[in-house]
């Protein structure tokens, strides 16, 4: 959104609630350049859904149990709680609602569930990430590890991401 005041467009979205019984959404934004605060309207298209637009550009309606089957691939039998892998579906959907309007890429929502499995177990996020990130060779796992040793973890709710996509 177009910062009213010194006209950048590099806001933040700092609170989200729904309006107009559920038909909109109001947002509180922050501009990064000159930090000032304000808010917008906007009106839900057509059904209000969230679409998923996937790596190969179809889309999908955004379905959260896609989110946890996911998850549950990845996990396996890996010592991650069911209560984890739902609180990482509940964080995602959270975030994705507040963060996009209508479309949302596969990819981000990939991100940050990778993300938030790796603070929990690293096994299952490297299964996770290997799947949603299409590593096709060794060498491609193994520079995701290296750089997996190295990264600060982030845990479910933060809303910090690791680089290097
Ligand atoms: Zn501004």
């Amino acid at each position: 959104m177009i910062c009213p005041r010194c006209n950048q467009d590099e806001d933040k979205v700092i609170d989200s609630r729904g309006a107009d019984g559920g038909h909109a959404v109001r947002r509180r934004r922050e501009c990064q350049s000159c930090g000032c605060r304000f808010t917008t309207f906007e009106r839900h298209h057509a059904s209000g859904r969230l679409v998923v637009v996937k790596k190969d550009g179809a889309r999908v309606p955004f379905d959260r149990s896609n989110i946890l089957r996911g998850i549950l691939a990845a996990c396996g039998k890996r010592p991650v709680s069911e209560t984890s892998k739902e609180e990482i579906v509940e964080a995602v959907e959270r975030e994705v609602r507040r963060e996009f309007d209508r479309e949302v890429p596969s990819v981000e929502i990939g991100r940050r569930v990778a993300s938030m499995l790796r603070a929990l177990d690293e096994i299952s996020y490297i299964r996770y990430a290997s799947e949603y990130r299409g590593f096709t060779s060794i060498e491609d796992l193994a520079s995701e590890v290296s750089s997996l040793q190295s990264q600060p973890k982030v845990a479910p709710g933060q809303q910090e991401f690791f680089e290097g996509d």
